[in-house]
């Protein structure tokens, strides 16, 4: 048996007067709160609950009981109205309940009174929040490389693409580097998998550190890599890939003494006037870090 028509409902249900004072205290309230109707009625929100202040609400029924026409406090901006603890759902972050608040005009015996319903949202703002991470973890796996997290050749290529319109209708050139470490089968042969592995992983870290943070650094194959830096002329390509070669050489990569790792890489330059597609800009890029390994390794070539 219930004592009011709003003691069944699933949410709370609150009757504010024109004072702010409280008419009606629902079950629902009553056993989420722990606050009897009894110690509710006549009461206003901030004597029950210590510290209590909440403008946009007041604001809210202020409105209503003037015009009559609804209001809604919605989770996403104010994330509950009345504090309900969750204590088993404390360890996803999620101390107090959050709840959709609607709050709609009422006249009663020539009165004006604002009933406020109080929506229970936290299991769907949670299972939102799981798949919202679900489907970010899930963009980042996609382009990314699992060893290294650098960007992956899927990824290179969406982002040249892009990059390439943009380039074309803002007119700035795109320098292409290609990276290989130079006799890493040998450092596997004589260090062992896993230390190759490393200098793979530390020279990942560095060359995203090396370079700026709008350029992409692309885990192109094995010990390939591959750097896009938009806005990057002949000059300053030569200048940051030469950068390169030397902080790769005076590292101590994997934790091999200095000088042990070193690379080569072919640079070649997307410019506006001349317009290379992206494989094929890719490909002269390729050509030059083979022309590097033929001169000697541990340097860069630009042209030829
Ligand atoms: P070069 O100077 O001509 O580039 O010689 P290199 O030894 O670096 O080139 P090569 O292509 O002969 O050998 C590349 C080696 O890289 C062979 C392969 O086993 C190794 N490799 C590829 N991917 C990985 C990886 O993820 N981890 C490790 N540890 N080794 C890898
Ligand atoms: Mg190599
Ligand atoms: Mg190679």
């Amino acid at each position: 048996m219930y004592d009011h028509p709003y003691d069944p409902l699933p949410i709370g249900v609150l009757v504010l007067d024109g004072q702010m004072r409280i008419r009606e205290w629902n079950r629902w309230l009553a056993e989420h709160t722990g606050i009897p109707e009894t110690r509710a009625v006549s009461q206003r929100l901030e004597d029950l609950f210590p510290g209590f202040r909440n403008p946009r609400f007041q604001m809210a029924v202020d409105l209503v009981l003037r015009n009559g026409g609804p209001q809604i406090l919605s989770q996403a901006l104010h994330r509950y109205l009345i504090p309900i603890d969750l204590p088993h759902l404390a360890r996803h972050g999620f101390g107090l309940m959050r709840q959709h608040v609607h709050i709609e005009a009422y006249h009663w015996r020539g009165e004006h009174l604002a009933v406020v319903s109080v929506i229970d949202v936290t299991g769907s703002v949670l299972r939102t929040e799981a798949l919202t991470d679900v489907a970010q973890r899930l963009e980042h796996d996609v382009n990314r490389d699992p060893l290294t997290g650098l960007f992956n050749r899927r990824f290179m290529w969406e982002w040249l693409d892009h990059q390439q319109r943009q380039a074309q209708r803002h007119h700035y050139p795109i320098a292409a580097m290609m990276l290989d470490v130079d006799h890493f089968k040998s450092i596997n042969d004589r260090h062992g998998h896993p230390v190759g592995d490393r200098v793979l992983w530390d020279l990942a870290r560095q060359l995203v550190i090396w370079v700026r943070e709008s350029d992409i650094v692309v885990r192109y194959g094995g010990e390939e890599f591959l750097i896009l830096l938009p806005c990057c002329d002949q000059a300053l390509s030569s200048e940051v890939a030469e950068r390169i070669v030397r902080q790769t050489r005076q590292s101590g990569l994997g934790g091999l003494p200095i000088g042990a790792v070193t690379c080569s890489i072919g640079v070649a330059l997307f410019e506006t006037d001349h317009p290379l597609p992206p494989a094929d800009l890719l490909n002269l890029a390729d050509r030059r870090l083979y022309l590097a390994k033929q001169a000697g390794r541990d340097r860069v070539v630009t042209s030829g």
